[in-house]
């Protein structure tokens, strides 16, 4: 069974703006798919047009195989979570939890209160019924928000940056925590964020969004060790991208003269004379001390450079080189702690395989 299906999906808002550009996906149900991407690019609307908050200029909308591009909101059977909880301030938790299932008109007392009361445990607050919102924290409320849009069983979960105003610590463990509770469930689930960081540790899919479009959708891997696109590798994490032109390749390596330096990197067909950008990820450099590993195919880059800036974040330190030759910058990772800094000659080392071409 199909969870959610988009096909040319395009939206133009009256006055003109055109804020999804003809999006293709399929979700297989109970997949948990993100859509990332900077702000304004589309994100939030290609989810209120899955809602029926939203109809699409163009294309089709299906939901557990059935279309519904034409059907409005309460008929497309979807449970929404948005930043800002949006409880009911003056009803109990149970009253709120119970609001969808009320509102279908078509159980019982008990039906409600039994599928409130396991509502609660699956979102472990078992106690809090008979609470209004504002006796609960944040993260609280935001549990119970999903306990709301989840009680009366919708085909899919919408979920709208809802761990955006929570503080980083407690994000992170809300991130585990719907995790959870959206395999406990097996509900497809689509998600909205602007943090890359949740992209990658939440998602089966990410959905890569810029200016509309689609640059990249994949599993979290894919789509940061081999991004599509020069704006996919800058968007997801940090990367080293070096702008330059093919000229030469052999044996699945291309050479690219990026002015200053000239880089071998593993390449996928494409030809000489190309203008590419190369993407090197930070932690793919080693600290060069003569020992580090190469590739098969025994090809493998050397940088030198000088630090000018080292940045500590936490589990790992981040130096940012400035070669000799041409004053670029490059990223180097290190896990651990390390003793260099600032104005210390650095020689770092990246096998080719490790460098990736995009199209410029
Ligand atoms: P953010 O992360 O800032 O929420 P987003 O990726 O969710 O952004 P959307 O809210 O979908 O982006 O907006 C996409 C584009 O459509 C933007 O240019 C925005 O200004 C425009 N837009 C959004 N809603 C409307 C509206 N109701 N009328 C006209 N234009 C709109």
């Amino acid at each position: 069974m199909s969870g959610i299906s988009l096909s040319g999906v395009t939206k133009r808002y009256p006055g003109g703006v055109l804020a999804v550009k003809g999006v293709d996906i399929d979700i297989e149900s109970g997949e948990f798919v993100t859509l990332v991407g900077p702000s304004g690019c589309g994100k939030t609307t290609t989810l209120r047009t899955i809602a029926g908050f939203e109809r699409p200029t163009e294309g089709t909308v299906s939901i557990a195989d059935r279309d519904v591009t034409d059907a409005p909101p309460y008929e497309r059977n979807t449970g929404m979570v948005f930043q800002d909880f949006a409880l009911f301030p003056h009803m109990s938790i149970h009253e709120n939890v119970a609001y969808g299932m009320e509102v279908d008109g078509d159980h019982t007392t008990e039906e409600i209160d039994a599928r409130v009361a396991e509502m609660l445990e699956l979102v472990e607050l078992p106690g809090v019924g008979d609470r209004t919102p504002d006796q609960l924290s944040g993260g609280q409320q935001q549990r119970i928000a999903l306990a709301r849009a989840l009680a009366p069983q919708p085909d899919a979960l919408l979920l709208d940056e809802p761990l955006a105003s929570l503080d980083k610590k407690l994000r992170e463990q809300m991130q585990v925590e719907l995790r959870r509770i959206q395999e406990e469930v097996g509900i497809t689930t689509v998600f909205v964020t602007h943090n890359q960081e949740e992209a990658l540790t939440m998602s089966d899919r990410i959905a890569v969004m810029n200016d509309g479009q689609f640059e990249q959708v994949g599993a979290p891997g894919e789509v940061y060790n081999e991004p599509a696109t020069r704006f996919v590798a800058d968007f997801l994490g940090t990367a080293n991208l070096f702008d330059g032109s093919v000229t030469g390749v052999e044996n699945g390596y291309a050479t690219v003269d990026c002015g200053d330096i000239v880089i071998r990197a593993q390449n996928d067909g494409v030809g000489t004379g190309r203008s590419v950008s190369v993407v090197i990820r930070p932690e793919r450099l080693t600290i060069d001390d003569g020992s580090a590993a190469v590739d098969g195919a025994g090809i493998a880059n050397t940088f030198e450079g000088i630090v000018q800036f080292k940045r500590h974040l936490g589990s790992s330190v981040e130096y940012h080189l400035e070669t000799e030759e041409g004053r670029k910058l490059i990223f180097v990772r290190r896990s651990g702690t390390d003793e260099r800094s600032a104005g210390d000659q650095l020689s770092v080392r990246v096998n080719a395989a490790d460098c990736r071409i995009v199209e410029a």
